[in-house]
């Protein structure tokens, strides 16, 4: 490299440095020089020397190099111009603040995976030269396919990609000739357009509808967040395509962000049906390829509509119209591990970086975002009815208390399977497994075990065959009889598998299909069953919260929900709320044709206040009182929580290491901020090593942070000596 060569000789003794990051347990950027005069430019990637090697990194600012020590140089400036933006680099540097997670991480899972390299993205090209466009205009070039290649190749005034400019041998002519001259550039970042119109008219929008549109468009430009809420088949997808096609035809993007791989085909095929543009989309699914050129299309501003999963929440944007998410309650837009972000949250920043409005969907929204609606600081819109006239499915309780199951199935609900099943109908019968950490209930007289010292239930910990308190840590044995009722008490497990085995059984000759993460592992399973249940070969559906997600089962017109306690009665504060949400959805997913649905909840706790309102349907208000309960208990969203996750091979390493934080909190911060741990956390031992977990709650935002900060500056790196990890989750969802 000449060190010596520069565009500025007056500058010539100062290097220009510049601070790079590299994905990684660093919290801070490396300071590097760079003295050539093609600089390097925030957003640009660089190979850097690091350590004993050489890594690829970011350049995120020009730094100063006073105090620094000598800088190591800048080997080689990757990328002709930036990758990332002005607008996305700030972006992601709040994420990474909010988070507290390492800057280069953030900035390189914020890459699509072909980026993350050195794979530069210039591909060869051709440029003519002056005897070359001399020759086009006399007529020189003789062959049909010369004569195209040069003309495509004057046209585009600039060098072209080979690949735009016929079969090798037509392109070396070119060269011997002198009519062209090899080069080398960046691969344009294209995306077809189809010309063909959308081939589906859009339906006249009902009342509800056009009224959600005209309110948005009303407000005009700039940020504004709404939330959207629409029962279950309202038609919010046409508010949303009724607010992209402006956009699209205002010369704007509008990036959608949905919570499951498995929503984009049925969303893309629904929008290309309606729009005339291709859809760029974004999510883990795709060839790295694929992902690579829809992301730099969107970046770059071809493509208009980007449709993708949460990650595509950090996707440059060029010129920004709109941002949708949809299903915005689910948890599945919370990054589980890692980099621990909240998609949505993350957009509602963005869309007031960018200055644009935000729309935020859901039949069940978040008690966040209603609280927001609630407070004026959203835009509140709602769509209180199915739009296909289709009536709402009538939700009903039944008291399992005495019964006598088969497979969880109480005997009523087998009657009911039966006649919707001899009736034409398809049955659905919802499984809540996931995500939850299961309680004791004593299925004679219902009664829940709970701590007491909290106003919480106790978890049931399998694996060591014990019940624990996840506020406190009391823990106890589980108890032969039932406190209550002296019944004996048997605690079952119940899987969909079991539950499958015994429907095929009794109901043969009906065709099952089960739903559930380990069913649908394999490529194109979920497509296969989604298909098998639409053309009604499958009449009997079991399933997971992959039941929930927003499919659309126009033959369903029985749900079962066989077991409502699990959610009702969890340790996660969010029980009921997730209860609340995944029981609509679910029952959402009855009688969305002709004939009426109906939902079946099996429960011990028939008078439980959050069932009892929910059989009105009256979500919001169950949503109410649980605002009034979070209040009460000083929980979010009326508190401003972090989690400080540790795990190690030893229990008392990861126990103590939480403890000693816990005392510092505690003394620094006094009443300032609720600390609450040292807990084993719900799944207390995974691969072979002991998960605590601490929880803080602060009234106010800022002093989380600062709780969090001092954490970090006291505790240094993420990987401390005996082989303890710890991770910090900012408005953590699962406790
Ligand atoms: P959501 O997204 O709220 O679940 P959808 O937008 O998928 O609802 O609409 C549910 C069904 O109602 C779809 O079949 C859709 O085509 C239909 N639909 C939506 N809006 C209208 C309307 N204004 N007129 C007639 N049918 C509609
Ligand atoms: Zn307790």
């Amino acid at each position: 490299m000449d060190h010596h060569h520069t565009a500025n000789p007056s500058h010539a003794a100062t290097p220009t440095c510049w601070t790079v990051v590299v994905p990684g347990p660093f919290f801070g950027g490396f300071t590097y020089h760079f003295d050539l005069d093609a600089g390097p430019a925030p957003g640009v990637r660089v190979r850097v020397p690091f350590g004993q090697s050489e890594r690829v990194a970011v350049v995120i600012e020009p730094a100063s190099a006073e105090g620094e020590q000598e800088t190591r140089p800048i080997l080689e400036v990757l990328d002709e111009a930036p990758l990332l933006d002005d607008r996305t680099l700030a972006c992601l540097r709040w994420a990474a603040a909010y988070y507290h997670h390492p800057l280069g991480e953030v900035v390189f899972a914020a890459l699509p995976k072909a980026l993350r390299g050195e794979r530069r993205l210039e591909v060869e090209a051709l440029v003519s030269t002056p005897a070359g466009r001399a020759a086009l205009e006399v007529g020189e070039a003789k062959g049909e396919r010369q004569r195209e290649a040069l003309s495509r190749l004057v046209a585009s005034a600039g060098p072209a990609p080979v690949a735009k400019l016929g079969p090798a041998a037509v392109r070396r002519r070119l060269v011997e000739k002198g009519w062209a001259e090899p080069t080398r550039m960046t691969a344009p970042a294209e995306w077809s357009v189809p010309v063909e119109p959308g081939s589906e008219a859009a339906p006249a929008l009902n009342a509800e509808q056009q009224g959600a549109v005209d309110a948005i468009v009303s407000a005009g430009e700039g940020f504004r967040a709404w939330l959207l809420h629409g029962v279950t088949g309202s038609g919010k997808t046409e508010v949303y395509l009724a607010l992209i096609e402006r956009e699209l035809a205002a010369g704007r993007q509008v990036l959608v962000v949905v919570p499951e791989i498995s929503l984009t085909p049925q969303l893309i095929d629904r929008f290309a049906r309606r729009l005339s543009v291709r859809p760029a989309v974004l999510h883990s699914g795709l060839a790295d390829g694929e992902r690579l050129a829809a992301w730099r299309a969107v970046a770059a501003g071809t493509a208009g509509l980007v449709i993708g999963t949460r990650s595509a929440a950090f996707v440059p944007l060029a010129r920004p119209g709109l941002i949708v998410v949809d299903e915005e309650h689910d948890a599945a837009l919370k990054q589980q591990e890692g980099f621990l972000y909240h998609a949505r949250d993350v957009l509602v920043w963005r869309a007031r970086q960018l200055a644009i409005p935000i729309l935020l969907g859901s039949a069940t929204p978040s008690l966040e975002s209603l609280r927001h609606a609630w407070d004026g600081r959203y835009g509140h819109l709602r769509l209180t009815e199915r739009a296909s006239g289709a009536t709402m499915p009538a939700i009903h309780c039944l008291d399992v208390r005495g019964q006598t199951m088969v497979a969880g199935l109480s005997p009523a609900l087998l009657r009911a399977i039966e006649r919707h099943l001899l009736a034409g109908g398809q049955v659905m019968l919802y499984l809540n497994r996931r995500g939850y950490a299961p309680s004791l209930v004593c299925h004679a007289c219902g009664f829940v075990a709970g701590c007491p010292h909290c106003d919480a239930f106790l978890t049931w910990h399998r694996q060591i065959g014990r019940l624990r308190c996840h506020h406190c840590g009391f823990e106890q044995g589980v108890p032969a009889d039932c406190p209550s009722c002296q019944a004996p008490l048997s605690v079952r497990g119940m899987g969909t598998e079991q539950l499958e085995d015994v429907l095929a059984a009794r109901f043969p000759g009906f065709g099952i299909v089960r739903l559930d993460r380990d069913a649908t592992a394999g490529k194109g399973v979920m497509a296969d069953s989604l298909a098998r249940i639409a053309r009604g070969e499958a009449r009997l559906v079991v399933g997971t919260q992959m039941l929930v997600k927003g499919h659309d089962f126009p033959g369903v017109t029985l749900v079962g929900v066989v077991n409502a306690d699990q959610a009702l009665f969890a340790s996660d504060f969010r029980g009921p709320e997730r209860f609340a949400q995944s029981l609509l959805q679910v029952a959402g997913r009855a009688g969305r044709a002709e004939r009426p649905g109906e939902v079946l909840v099996q429960t011990h706790d028939p008078e439980h206040p959050v069932l009892r309102r929910l059989l009105s349907e009256d979500y919001e208000a169950v949503m109410a009182a649980q605002l009034v309960e979070r209040e009460q208990a000083e929980l979010p969203p009326t508190r401003f929580a972090g989690l400080i996750r540790a795990d190690a091979p030893q229990a008392d390493a990861a126990r103590g290491f939480l403890a000693g934080i816990a005392d510092q909190l505690r003394e620094r911060f006094g009443d300032e901020l609720a600390v609450w741990g040292p807990v084993p956390a719900p799944l207390a031992r995974r691969a072979g090593r002991y998960r605590f977990q601490l929880l803080l709650l602060a009234q106010v935002r800022s002093t989380l942070h600062r709780a969090l900060w001092a954490v970090d500056d006291s505790v240094g790196s993420r990987r401390l000596g005996g082989r303890l990890r710890w991770s910090i989750d900012v408005d953590p969802i699962d406790l």
